[in-house]
């Protein structure tokens, strides 16, 4: 992707960096400046707890406001949900998160006017006016103006609770970690209007992430998984440091896998209605048996949940009916709420799901087909020939070029592609069982390895 390749500061999802070494209100600053003097009209600001949040979140609005645009100040609330609000009521929007990452990082994601996330080629125009300094900083009578809207989030809280029959969860009781960040309100709230006894851990907001770190791991669950078993749970929900992810446990304290939590999803969104389903290329191959079983098709793209949105709404504009997508990575996006990925949405859809199935999380997750996945780093210096050494060694196979390189065989697949922001490639495998999988990584390895003695 040459698009990808160019952009310099902004990656995959936003700009992100350490607190006061590369991420500074001085850069949020000429973001917003830059934002603004792209679009006109009104840009809403939020941002997750991060203890930095307040201080760039005043930057980003003191560069909108100089360059004209007026500003309306969400607050504190989940990504998903600034997006929702954009959708509806603004011009663009401003994120201050730095997702998953841990409490010293922050950062800025920019929100297009339908609610996605600003895509490459704007990305690319915003970084110039960046670079080059092209701000239209205004005089007194043309500077915007500012509005505090906290209470804004309950649109989005009311939009999901209506996505569901009323009363849905009635009698499913239900643990919600936010782990201490933005939808430590928004996701309660939204399951228990949904009928369900919601209990939480770590629903403090506070932005030195007492309790765990933002990006929710099996370990960093335990507290989560004790909850859930102890209270007689249906689940327990955890999101990462925007919500715009969740992942689960089941009424067992297991974790229940992201890639398996997709395909369940996919089964429950697909199970009267057929369309198409968007994922990147990195997905477990169980979406292809979920869509064979419903009558549904695959769309892949390159990984990245922006490219999974826009692939949805490209489709849908060319007459297609999309129904699910996203990431195997508990970012799941559905449609018909909207176009982002959105871990509220996703709570609330288990508790769809659950009472849909008239069955325990355990027992539909073993119901779905077993696989084993090997997930490893490669360092090299050399991507790209990386890249063409294996599609030489593959030429014999289904091989697919839409991010690095995917070989796709019968009971196995493989996919090696550069990291986007770091030295090294990622490789993943993938296959009915453990043997076909080694057996698969250590082809492709063995084929790396000629290269580096090459
Ligand atoms: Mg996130």
């Amino acid at each position: 992707m040459a698009e990808k390749a160019e952009k310099q500061l902004f990656g995959t999802n936003g700009v992100r960096g350490i607190v006061g070494r590369d991420m500074t209100p001085d850069l949020v600053m000429r973001i917003g400046m830059a934002l603004a003097s792209m679009r006109k009209g009104t840009i809403a600001v939020g941002r997750d707890t991060r203890t930095s949040g307040p201080a760039l979140c005043s930057a980003a609005k003191a560069g909108i406001l100089a360059c004209g645009c007026d500003v309306v100040d969400v607050g504190v609330l989940p990504t998903p949900a600034l997006q929702y609000l954009v959708k509806h009521h603004f011009d663009a929007g401003a994120m201050i998160t730095a997702s998953h990452n841990p409490p010293e990082y922050n950062g800025v994601k920019i929100i297009d006017a339908d609610g996605t996330e600003m895509g490459d080629e704007e990305t690319i125009k915003l970084e110039q006016r960046i670079f080059s300094e092209a701000f239209e900083v205004q005089g007194w009578k043309s500077v915007g103006s500012e509005v505090y809207a906290p209470h804004l989030i309950d649109e989005y809280i009311d939009a999901i609770v209506r996505s569901f029959p009323a009363h849905v969860g009635e009698g499913m009781t239900v643990v919600v970690d936010p782990g201490s960040g933005p939808a430590s309100h928004s996701t309660p709230t939204i399951l228990s209007r949904m009928g369900c006894r919601v209990h939480t851990v770590n629903a403090n907001m506070d932005g030195t992430f007492p309790g765990r770190l933002p990006e929710p791991s099996p370990e960093g669950l335990a507290a989560l998984a004790e909850m859930v078993v102890k209270t007689g749970a249906a689940f327990g929900v955890a999101h990462d440091g925007d919500a715009d992810r969740a992942v689960f446990i089941d009424e067992t304290g297991t974790y229940v896998e992201e890639n398996v939590e997709f395909a369940l999803m996919q089964r429950y969104v697909c199970r009267n209605r057929t369309g198409f389903v968007v994922t990147p290329v990195s997905t477990s191959r169980r979406v292809e048996d979920v869509c064979a079983e419903h009558g549904c098709q695959v769309a892949y793209t390159p990984v990245g949940s922006i490219y999974v949105a826009r692939t949805m709404l490209d489709l849908a504009a060319s007459g297609r009916t999309v129904l699910f997508g996203g990431e195997g990575n508990g970012g799941l996006i559905f449609p018909d709420h909207q176009h982002c990925r959105d871990g509220g949405m996703t709570a609330a859809a288990m508790v769809g799901l659950l009472a849909a199935e008239q069955s325990s999380l355990s027992s539909l997750v073993g119901d779905l087909p077993d696989y084993f996945m090997i997930k490893e780093k490669i360092f090299t210096g050399k991507p790209a020939s990386v890249v063409d050494l294996v599609k030489a060694r593959f030429s014999e196979e289904r091989l697919d070029a839409t991010d690095g390189i995917r070989i796709n065989r019968d009971h196995a697949w493989a996919l090696l592609r550069p990291s986007g922001t770091e030295p090294f490639m990622r490789l993943l495998v993938e296959a009915r069982d453990r043997q076909l999988a080694e057996a698969l990584y250590g082809e492709i390895t063995d084929a790396i390895g000629s290269a580096d003695q090459a």
